[in-house]
């Protein structure tokens, strides 16, 4: 049996893992590369083995660096079944649906103004190719061993981290791999704790925040904080934010904050349909969210949501305080490229990111202190206030992996440290070494391990 690393390996994005054994070869998540250019140039590669000769591909979750290139290997070829959790399955048809339709978008206007190098510019793929792959999606149950075929199989068992994620085990001739997913936090407000590690041969284990640990902040308050000063200031507060997951839990945050008179009575906007649709399916998966479907629905009832462009465009031009939510949450495309656009060049505003900002993205620049960000072509001043919450999070920190990692009955037989920047993957693996003597391995892009044992 061997492995090779086609994504996530010295990154956060692209997660993609090819296992092949005898004569199956199983893909475990299909992720988009996002952020550095040098990244996102490797999306437009060639898929590096045959998408017609994969079996079966496997979801730890619907987040597009997990699943964003789905459409693409349908449209190259592949029609086998994509195996994830049922949450899974219902969030990712919407997040596929969303991402065709914004490379659709971003073509057209990339064209229609002449600022792509590609001429024509072309979209990754196509709302099509989303619809294929979606129709590919088969839900299975959590904790539940479902028969891949030629002696594989897999189980899904929560990671917490967005409502259906999940770590998963491959079955493969009796032997084990672990993949961690990405983990969520132990005694999140919407999500599930992650369930113990099972015993494996081999692990993959994410390392986004493998060199850091989360203040203990009370994330309701430090966002009330801002809310409150920039009030004051007469300003208003853009929230970019992941629509499925982080826009939820902000919408939470700020329910509490108005239940306790503890920010103005200000408008607070959802503009993000696709936020809008993964609440319902929230509501529809009580066994992937931890807040019960009445509180999801009492939470929505404080926020206005937008459907439109032109309602989206009528939020812009009001001239009081207020707070809007809009995706994505790294700023690198959606709707909140055109808030920016107004409310970055306005000391009045603040930015607030609330999530991890990937290097190369333009939330990583302006948590850098970019001055100026480049938006469609155009560079938009930046004197707004640019804040980041530390305070909320859908990574585990290296304390938290570790005790995760504790949960193993016993030590994998070798370990791959994958999903991290260099400094963290190393930093995490110098963590386990001296908490658990274990050698792990950081996995290069594209490298290749027999599995062997
Ligand atoms: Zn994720």
């Amino acid at each position: 049996m061997r492995i090779t690393f086609l994504g996530a390996a010295g990154t956060v994005t692209g997660s993609k893992y090819l296992v092949e054994t005898g004569d199956r070869r199983i893909l475990v998540d299909c992720g988009m590369f996002q952020g550095l250019k040098e990244l996102r140039e490797r999306n437009r590669e060639p898929f590096p083995a045959d998408p017609s000769s994969i079996h079966a591909v496997v979801l730890t979750h619907a987040h597009l660096d997990h699943t964003g290139m789905l459409p693409a290997l349908v449209r190259d070829g592949y029609r086998g079944p994509v195996h994830c959790t049922p949450a899974t399955a219902d969030l990712g048809e919407i997040m596929l649906a969303d991402s065709a339709h914004l490379q659709e978008e971003e073509t057209a206007f990339a064209n229609r103004h002449g600022f792509s190098k590609h001429r024509p510019a072309l979209p990754l793929y196509t709302m099509h190719d989303a619809e294929r792959a979606a129709s590919l999606l088969r839900p299975t149950g959590w904790d539940t061993d479902v028969d891949l075929g030629g002696g594989v199989g897999v189980r899904f068992r929560r990671a917490g981290h967005m409502p259906g994620a999940a770590h998963v085990t491959l079955t493969v001739g009796g032997r084990t791999i672990l993949f961690s997913g990405d983990l969520g936090r132990p005694n999140d407000p919407l999500l599930p704790d992650p369930d113990p590690a099972p015993g494996c041969d081999w692990l993959l284990v994410e390392s986004t925040y493998g060199d850091r640990r989360h203040p203990a902040i009370d994330p309701t308050e430090e966002l009330g904080a801002v809310i409150r000063d920039t009030a004051a200031a007469g300003g208003v507060v853009l929230i970019p934010a992941f629509a499925v997951g982080r826009a939820q839990e902000l919408m939470l945050h700020l329910h509490r904050l108005r239940q306790g008179g503890r920010i103005p009575d200000l408008p607070l906007y959802l503009d993000s349909p696709m936020a809008a649709r993964a609440t319902d399916i929230f509501e529809r998966h009580p066994e992937a969210v931890r807040l019960p479907p009445e509180e999801c629905r009492v939470i929505c009832r404080d926020v206005r949501t937008t459907q439109s462009v032109e309602e989206s465009k009528r939020i812009d031009a009001m001239t009081y305080p207020r707070v809007i939510i809009s995706a994505s949450g790294m700023a690198t495309g959606g709707r909140v490229l055109h808030h920016l656009k107004v409310f970055a060049p306005d000391p009045r505003n603040t930015v607030l990111f609330a999530g991890y900002q990937a290097a190369g993205t333009r939330g990583a620049q302006m948590v850098a202190g970019a001055r100026e960000v480049k938006i469609h072509g155009e560079w938009v001043p930046v004197r707004c206030r640019v804040e980041q919450l530390d305070g909320l999070s859908a990574h585990a920190d290296y304390e938290e992996i570790l005790a995760w990692l504790a949960t193993l009955p016993a030590p994998p037989k070798r370990a791959f440290i994958v999903h991290g920047e260099p400094q963290a993957a190393d930093a995490l693996r110098v963590h386990i070494r001296d908490r658990f003597g274990w050698e792990c391995t950081i996995p290069k892009h594209r490298d290749t391990f027999e599995l062997e044992g």
